[in-house]
């Protein structure tokens, strides 16, 4: 996922300049141990670095370095939301607003996962995993009257997301801290809508992601899950194929990603724990004029200096855009929504 910033969830260029810069062009230790990106679950469960390894602590301390250095500039060129847009054809929204478009994806996720708005129904304490700058907090918060606790591994990000909340007057509905998804410092069932939009795709652990999700949600919580996914493999294949994991990999390069899994990883790692009303979707053809739109936001004369003023290896990363659109265009990559509710 910012102008300078192209990565996408996290898109643009500032972002892709700093991942470019940890990675591609400087590759950090994490990237050299870690496993293929690659899944089924028994190799997710197996490989994947855990929280409490030295793989783990590397892989945290990158990303937090990397939302540190970009998120301003992803905020400058695109807002506070760090996420695509959902550019839904039959809509009213234009194409070419996109801040329309992101606040779209969290109106229609809270819809996929039938999220009521009735007073005695609707959600009163939120945790927002993988928060950003706290778009969708502050949003959610707003719309439920609800209380909303953010977490993310960037102190900047947590710094600036508690400055907007308290500049638009919600420091009493909204808070930010910095945390680990994979060991959130909440007690178990604090929460009834535990939301993770897009942060789901830097977890290297998904068992234990969907693990703490599942445990931080109070009795018949809802769960949402925004997040980028592997095509599902046929049931005659053992693994994607090798120019599929050779494209992932680079874009585990440029993104600063770790393995990738697929969504019925993600709905039988639910199933194992016991969640009810799981759903699962494809969005991805709500969200494909997202990256050109990300492109096209660097090329303009703001995107065009803010890369200049990055230097040259933000430059060069802006290249590896076109990747996530191949990524889409080829059916590798899918833009997946899986929502469930925990048991009463
Ligand atoms: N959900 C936000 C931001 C998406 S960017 C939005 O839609 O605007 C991805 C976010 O995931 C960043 O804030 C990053 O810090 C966070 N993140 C990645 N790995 C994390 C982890 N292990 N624990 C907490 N946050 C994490």
């Amino acid at each position: 996922m910012k102008f300078t910033c192209l990565h996408a969830c996290h898109p643009p260029l500032l972002l892709l300049h700093s991942r470019m810069c940890h990675t591609i062009f400087s590759p950090p230790a994490w990237r050299r141990l870690r496993s293929p990106p690659l899944s089924s679950n028994k190799r997710l469960l197996a490989r994947a670095p855990n929280a409490t390894t030295n793989d783990g602590r590397l892989l945290r301390e990158g990303i937090a370095e990397f939302y540190d250095e970009s998120s301003s500039l992803w905020e400058d060129i695109w807002g506070d939301h760090m996420h695509h847009g959902y550019y839904n054809p039959d809509s009213s929204v234009s194409v070419s607003d996109h801040r329309a478009a992101q606040v779209r994806m969290i109106e229609e996720a809270l819809r996929f996962a039938a999220v009521s708005e009735e007073p005695t129904e609707k959600p009163e304490r939120v945790v927002d995993v993988g928060c950003g700058i706290g778009g969708s907090s502050r949003y959610i918060s707003q719309k439920f009257g609800a209380k909303c606790l953010g977490i993310t591994l960037s102190p900047v990000q947590a710094q600036r997301a508690n400055a907007i909340a308290a500049a638009q007057g919600l420091a009493d509905q909204v808070s930010f801290q910095v945390a680990d998804a994979l060991e959130q410092p909440f007690p178990d069932g604090q929460f009834d809508l535990v939301w993770s939009m897009e942060s789901g795709e830097h977890m290297p652990n998904k068992k234990k992601f969907v693990s703490e999700l599942a445990r931080v949600a109070a009795p018949g919580a809802t769960i949402i899950i925004v997040t980028w996914c592997h095509r599902d493999l046929a049931p005659s294949e053992q693994s994607l194929q090798q120019w599929e994991k050779e494209l992932l990999n680079k874009i585990c390069n440029a993104y600063y990603l770790p393995a990738w899994c697929s969504t019925a990883d993600y709905v039988e790692l639910l199933q194992s724990l016991s969640l009810q009303d799981i759903k699962a979707a494809d969005w991805s053809k709500y969200v494909a004029p997202f990256w050109p739109a990300v492109i096209r936001s660097a090329l303009t004369w703001k995107g065009l200096t803010s890369l200049l003023r990055s230097g040259l290896k933000t430059i060069k990363g802006a290249f590896a855009m076109p990747l996530m659109i191949e990524g889409y265009k080829k059916d590798l990559i899918k833009f997946s929504i899986i929502t469930c509710r925990k048991p009463q």
